[in-house]
């Protein structure tokens, strides 16, 4: 049992303002394994004022990069010497298999610290450009103090993306975990105090909905960057359209995988076990549309059920296990609702369907539905859970402008022996990113959405810019 009575605010560890608490579930045993307070809006409030200080009267601005970057690559060895605690506790507070946490929910968020600890090196931070009347500084300064929003599915990488960049940029961070999974970002807060950050750099506040929005609208901060639903999403970016203030959001997805003609598809089953599958299918980019030829379709589906109902469903802390509970019962209900929508619209069930796989627990049976068409609302709709919708297409033509009819940009990826001819198809899909015999993201490529998916991209230096502003300080010539 993980008891946290306290808030890290400017450095330490300070008493919340309220006395609500959230109790944290396993998503396994349905117990409770830790408590956090439940962050009010008088905490933000000190929060803000404790980020604000640091980035108005602290030394983190003021530094240079390289300064900047010693500190967090401090942060970054700790938390490389510690993943497997991080595995351990996000799969405990969450349910993520604890194979896929090793890497999704530990080894990742390191990598992308890791990343911006090194582009730090490279990166243009300042240049000289030519100008009409004399020589023009272009400078990169930080945009200053950041709302970090984000969810449980992912929490330390849906933060990571976020902190790194924001940091190394020089700015300060309030962050604000789910309610679902907060105590990851505990973890994080003690290697943060360890690698001697200074105070009030990073702040952490848990909290719901409400106090989230407070957060947004806070007139000390500068920006919002903000991970979850495409719902919560329009909501943040209409309260900082209403302010002009900055806003990346990250949001939901319906992304499909194009198997082609000549694929391999003993490979390509096999690669949607993580294309599709990953984190229990509660991934933003999970390949769930899965778009088959006419001449394949019953080759594919008979692979797929076969695939799907071979997974081994368990307790997520279990090596072997692929698939564990999902994170709430509400989650699991809700999951449960769209497998009956699905057998409404008149999709055939081909493997899962609504008998749950364990007594205890938020399990739901991994479940194919056949011959849906893509007008279906388990065709369009984000369900977040390992439920796949199985389309027959008739051309290329016909799978491409499918995968495009979505309101969601998010991901998408391409399965052919032809990896040209995958990487033109590629290009014709409108989502953020589309892989080709794989799916996946790099710390060092843009991430993000088109479309419902979400405003701006995370990772690489494009992930960087949303935390600068662009100064230009011209002078005449000299002489
Ligand atoms: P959610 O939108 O309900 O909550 C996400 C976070 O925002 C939580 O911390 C929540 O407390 C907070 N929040 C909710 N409404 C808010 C508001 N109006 N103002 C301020 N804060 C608010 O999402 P969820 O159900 O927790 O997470 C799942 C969603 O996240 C899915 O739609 C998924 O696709 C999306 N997601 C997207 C990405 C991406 O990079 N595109 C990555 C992971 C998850």
């Amino acid at each position: 049992m993980r008891e946290h009575d306290r808030l890290f605010i400017g450095g330490e560890w300070t008493a919340p303002a309220g006395t609500g608490t959230i109790e944290v579930l396993s998503p396994h045993t349905e117990e409770v394994v830790g408590r956090v307070p439940d962050g009010t809006p008088a905490d933000i409030d000190a929060a803000v004022a404790a980020a604000r200080r640091a980035f108005d009267h602290g030394p983190w601005p003021h530094m240079s990069p390289a300064e900047r970057a010693e500190i967090l690559g401090r942060l970054s060895a700790l938390y490389a010497e510690r993943q497997q605690s991080m595995a351990d506790l996000v799969t405990e507070e969450m349910g993520s298999p604890i194979m896929f946490s090793i890497f999704g929910q530990a080894a990742i968020p390191q990598m992308v610290l890791q990343y911006y600890v090194d582009l730090a090196a490279t990166f243009t931070w300042e240049e000289e450009r030519p100008g009409m009347l004399g020589p023009v500084t272009v400078t990169r300064e930080p945009v200053g103090v950041v709302a970090a929003i984000y969810p449980w599915n992912v929490p330390q990488f849906t933060l990571m993306l976020k902190l790194a960049p924001a940091l190394i940029a020089g700015c300060t961070v309030v962050a604000k975990p789910s309610p679902e999974a907060p105590l990851d970002a505990y973890l994080l807060a003690e290697w943060i105090q360890e690698a001697g950050l200074p105070e009030g750099v990073v702040n952490i506040v848990p909290a719901g909905r409400e106090t989230g929005a407070y957060l947004v609208e806070h007139p000390d901060i500068d920006k919002v960057a903000f991970t979850g639903s495409t719902a919560a999403g329009r909501a943040i970016g209409a309260a900082c359209g209403a302010r002009l203030r900055p806003v990346t959001l990250e949001l939901g997805g319906k992304s499909a995988a194009i198997i082609l003609e000549d694929a391999d598809l003993a490979a390509t089953i096999e690669g949607f076990k993580l294309a599709s599958l990953m984190n229990n299918g509660e991934a933003c980019a999970a390949q769930t549309r899965i778009l088959a030829p006419r001449s394949r379709y019953e080759e594919v589906a008979d692979a797929l059920a076969a695939m799907v109902s071979g997974l081994n469903v368990g307790d997520p802390a279990d090596y072997g296990t692929e698939i564990g509970p999902l994170v709430a019962r509400r989650q699991q209900e809700r999951v449960e609702n769209y497998i009956r929508i699905g057998q409404d619209e008149g999709a055939k069930l081909i493997t899962g369907g609504l008998d749950r796989p364990l007594d205890r627990g938020w399990y739901v049976k991994p479940t194919v539905f056949g011959d849906v068409r893509n007008d279906m609302r388990i065709a369009r709709e984000e369900i977040f859970g390992p439920v796949l919708a199985l389309l027959p297409y008739e051309d290329e033509e016909d799978a491409i402008a499918i995968a495009n009819d979505s309101e969601y940009g998010l991901g998408g990826s391409v399965w052919t022996a032809d990896v040209d001819h995958g990487v033109e198809v590629a290009r014709r899909i409108r989502t953020g990113s589309c892989g080709v015999n794989l799916y996946t993201l790099d710390p060092n490529t843009p991430f993000g959405g088109y479309k419902n998916s979400g405003v701006g991209r995370e990772l690489g230096p494009e992930g960087l810019l949303p935390y600068l502003e662009h100064k230009s300080i011209p002078r005449p010539a000299q002489a």
